[in-house]
């Protein structure tokens, strides 16, 4: 590491609050599947920041998008109109088959807007006692880091000491219908679930939970709220994860590459009366909804279907499957995933998942560790056949080697 990069990581040091133990790269360039550092290093990005980079680093069309409307308009709260929320619901609804949007920022608000707004179902059209209303969510589970979602979180690290916590909610295993049913109450208002656990290490649920769920949540008026805002837009290999399971959410919640990363901006989508309880003054943002917002999130939608990225996604996404399989490394315990959200879990004996990122780190990929023996591997979904088949020789290499 040059002398620059050494004084770069002091100051953060120095400076930051210490919420984050980053991997030891400074990134100063991005195109596409790749980053660069500050030494001119290339890297395959395998993380895409957590999805958001889902259209790949700097996408030229919604980086134009972004600069022509900057120049225009940026902000005007909703105190007033602007001339392209419109077009963002319009395109956002059309795209997703939902009736209502409300734009937001970070997906964690997008959460708690969700979870305000089908407490105001539960007690003006379901008839819910006011003050009683119970959200069921699961075990597990990763929604954002604000204080109303952190307090159903059941990690001891995101909880720890930031309480006391709001109460009305109900925790249950993912993937365990028959929990879900013996959890639901008169008073239960919603089952916020993501299709597809990813902060957890990927976990997909069984084959027909999903099916259940609905049929559950259907027969009990409770709203069933999807977080797809890791999942959503491509990611699984369909616009949307739920739509491996045949099923459709009553709340679908959007974030991360709904801006293809340059800018946040999430949503909550219904199709049904949820939204519609929402009344002049009862809930907003300053910058929930703002043309530069708009603007960015409308050509973030229109690229990932015009250039077939949610088709590239299931397609690289089996490949990077089926080549991780393929290796024969003892340190491996599990490879799971769906379209281009994979998880490599490892032997405990193996060694900390954070080691052998720092050896796919020198081979010229990032990835990130989670929860200690898992790797995940969620590239940008406009790689290719090549890219993935280079990634996996990086991943053979580095999962043979024993860092125990
Ligand atoms: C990232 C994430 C969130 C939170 O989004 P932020 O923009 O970080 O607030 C919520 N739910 C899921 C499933 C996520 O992956």
């Amino acid at each position: 590491m040059s002398a620059s990069v050494i004084d770069l990581l002091a100051t953060e040091a120095r400076f930051g609050a210490n919420n984050y133990a980053p991997i030891g790269v400074v990134l100063s360039r991005g195109e596409g599947v790749w980053v660069w550092d500050t030494e001119g290093n290339r890297y395959l990005d395998c993380l895409s920041a957590y999805s958001a980079v889902s259209q790949g680093h700097c996408h030229p069309k919604i980086l134009a998008a972004m600069v022509e409307q900057a120049h225009r308009l940026t902000l005007t709260s909703r105190a007033f109109h602007n001339d392209q929320l419109a077009l963002f619901y319009e395109e956002i609804a059309a795209l997703t088959g939902s009736h209502k949007v409300l734009p937001m920022n970070s997906g964690a608000e997008a959460v708690e807007s969700a979870i305000k707004s089908v407490r105001k179902w539960g007690y003006e059209v379901k008839g819910v006692p006011d003050g009683e209303a119970e959200i069921i969510v699961s075990a597990d589970n990763f929604h954002g880091r604000t204080l109303g979602v952190v307090g159903f979180s059941t990690d001891a690290e995101t909880r720890g000491h930031f309480g006391p916590f709001a109460p009305g909610f109900r925790i249950i295993p993912f993937g365990d219908a028959a929990a879900l049913e013996a959890a639901i109450t008169q008073n239960t208002v919603a089952f916020l679930v993501e299709p597809i656990q990813g902060e957890a290490g990927v976990i997909i649920p069984p084959v027909g939970y999903f099916t259940k769920v609905r049929e559950l949540c259907t027969a009990h008026n409770v709203m069933l709220v999807l977080d797809e805002i890791q999942t959503g837009l491509g990611r699984t290999g369909k616009l949307l994860a739920e739509q491996h399971e045949g099923i459709e959410a009553d709340v679908t919640l959007l974030g991360k590459a709904l801006s293809g990363g340059f800018y946040p901006v999430s949503a909550v989508l219904s199709n049904n009366d949820v939204l519609g309880t929402l009344r002049p003054g009862q809930h907003g943002s300053t910058f929930g909804g703002n043309p530069l917002a708009c603007a960015v999130a409308r050509a973030a939608m229109r690229v990932l279907v015009e250039e077939g990225m949610i088709e590239n996604a299931a397609a690289q996404g089996a490949r990077f499957l089926e080549g991780l399989k393929d290796i024969r490394a003892n340190t491996i315990r599990e490879v799971r995933g769906r379209g281009l959200m994979l998880a490599v879990e490892l032997h405990p004996e193996a060694g900390r998942a954070r080691r052998y990122c720092e050896a796919l780190q020198g081979k010229g990929i990032l990835a990130k560790d989670t929860h200690e023996h898992t790797i995940r591997i969620a590239p940008p979904l406009v790689i290719t056949s090549d890219q993935v088949d280079w990634a996996l020789e990086q991943f053979a290499t580095v999962l043979t080697q024993d860092f125990s």
